[in-house]
């Protein structure tokens, strides 16, 4: 099947597909628990635009919104075109809705690890996506397929194992450290972003609540935690901090500041 005609109507430039052998075990373990027929995930993303950065706290979340409602709407469109070929298919939802199993929260495709398995950027030490043209301003969105080499144009990044992806996406993350010395919090450590910390989420937990919530989740589950939270915090929240977006001197993307 040749996504190119519906993402070229769509007005997507960056999408592509990871294969599940592409992604590390972890990742394929969380695909195939929100959607065991699973064999790919068709990933997509647009760019916040450099200017909406310099914005009042308010507009800037009103856009981003803006821009993942818009994406969240073209997965469930492309959800439906699938099937519509005969090929089983989920999009994961914008809010990231889990399911608790056996104490576990289960069933987060986390995007960014497949976006950087598709070819579309790697990861820097902010966690974030880091892509060529955009840096780390890209919003996503995505679908499970239940069929691999689903896009077939040569105009998408397609990667069909691990050792591709180290041959074809070499690290736009410099290792500068500048996410980590310009958060606020403290929040970006070797271990990546703790969530408690970040000024984005810990005004909604409070204090005394984080060691339960915590022992509850577990850390290597702190990107899963914030999914029960995300609509609440996307519904009632302004973005009070992007730092470790705007510092990133790849900010407007590596093609163009290095
Ligand atoms: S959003 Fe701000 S507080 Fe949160 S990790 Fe980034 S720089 Fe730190
Ligand atoms: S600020 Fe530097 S270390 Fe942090 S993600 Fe960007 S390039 Fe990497």
């Amino acid at each position: 099947m040749d996504l190119y005609t519906f993402f070229r109507d769509e007005g997507i430039e960056i999408y592509g597909e990871a294969a599940l052998p592409a992604l590390s075990e972890r990742d394929r373990e969380y695909v195939l628990e929100f959607f065991p027929p699973g064999e790919s995930v068709i990933v997509f993303g647009e760019a916040v635009p450099v200017e909406v950065y310099s914005l009042n706290a308010q507009n800037q979340t009103d856009i981003m919104l803006e821009i993942a409602e818009r994406l969240c709407e073209k997965a469930i469109q492309l959800e439906g075109v699938l099937e519509s070929e005969g090929i089983p298919a989920r999009h994961v939802p914008l809010y990231l809705p889990v399911r608790i199993k056996d104490g576990r929260v289960r069933g987060v495709v986390r995007l960014k690890q497949v976006a950087a398995a598709a070819g579309l950027g790697t990861l820097g030490k902010n966690t974030l996506l880091l892509n060529p043209e955009h840096g780390p301003r890209l919003l996503l969105s995505g679908v499970v397929a239940g069929e691999s080499n689903i896009i077939n144009t040569n105009s998408v990044q397609k990667q069909e194992n691990a050792e591709d992806q180290g041959n074809q996406n070499p690290d736009i993350c410099i290792g500068c450290g500048h996410c980590i010395k310009a958060c606020p919090a403290g929040a970006i450590g070797p271990d990546g972003v703790e969530v408690f910390s970040c000024r984005m989420i810990s005004p909604w937990v409070p204090g005394p609540v984080v060691p339960i919530a915590k022992w509850l989740i577990g850390r290597q589950l702190l990107l899963r935690c914030m999914a029960p939270i995300a609509p609440f915090i996307a519904k009632t929240a302004t973005i009070r901090c992007s730092r470790c977006v705007t510092e990133c001197p790849v900010f407007r993307g590596s093609e163009k500041e290095i």
